[in-house]
């Protein structure tokens, strides 16, 4: 798969290319947050989870005043149009309660398209490969776990940016445990911050 997610674009026919998305959440039961998104995703039309990575739990970046992270990456087999999978990830958002308040603030789910094979976008809504994928620990960790050798943008790999788990990005387990309540409770009281 090395190599083929940031060549130039082909033309997009009715073939199901992989596609990588970033999932997070900070607000509310975090963990049933990321399961519905899943859910969610894998039954938009034309997609299908392929592979999920373990969920890290990750301080916040950019506005560091709110609830630590949970985050995970996913695989998925996309037949549909990048902007219409962007469309059906931002109607899961808002369908999970999202409301946009401050940038980068506190959310229930927080759905973004990391890379989609042989696909660029640098449109005012849709930038692909994500523009700041390559300088966050908390997506380049679960990414690396599930795709080590995918390339990013600079022709790096994923498994070469990734500092690996840290005091930031700290492995929590699998999200069955997690549903399954075999690590800490995962609830964040949206009255708290
Ligand atoms: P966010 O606050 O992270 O949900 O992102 C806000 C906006 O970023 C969205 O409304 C999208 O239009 C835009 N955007 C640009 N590129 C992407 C991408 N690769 N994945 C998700 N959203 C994107």
């Amino acid at each position: 798969m090395r190599g083929t997610y940031c060549e130039a674009e082909e033309a997009i026919g009715a073939t199901a290319r992989g596609a990588f998305l970033g999932l997070g959440s900070n607000q509310g039961d975090r963990a049933e947050n990321l399961s519905a998104a899943l859910r969610m995703i894998d039954a938009i039309e034309g997609v299908s989870v392929a592979r999920i990575s373990s969920v890290y739990e990750t301080e916040p970046v950019g506005y560091a005043d709110q609830p630590a992270f949970l985050n995970m990456v996913v695989r998925v087999r996309a037949g549909l149009s990048p902007e219409k999978l962007l469309d059906a990830l931002k109607k899961i958002e808002r369908d999970l309660g999202r409301t946009h308040g401050v940038r980068w603030g506190p959310r229930p789910i927080d759905l973004d398209i990391l890379l989609i094979e042989g696909v660029r976008r640098d449109t005012s809504r849709l930038t692909i490969p994500h523009p700041r994928l390559t300088r966050r620990q908390f997506v380049l960790v679960p990414l690396a776990e599930i795709e080590p050798e995918v390339e990013l943008p600079g022709g790096v790999s994923a498994g070469g940016l990734s500092a690996g788990v840290s005091e930031d990005v700290r492995l929590v387990g699998s999200l069955d445990e997690l549903l399954a309540g075999a690590n800490e409770d995962t609830r964040i009281d949206p009255e708290a911050n």
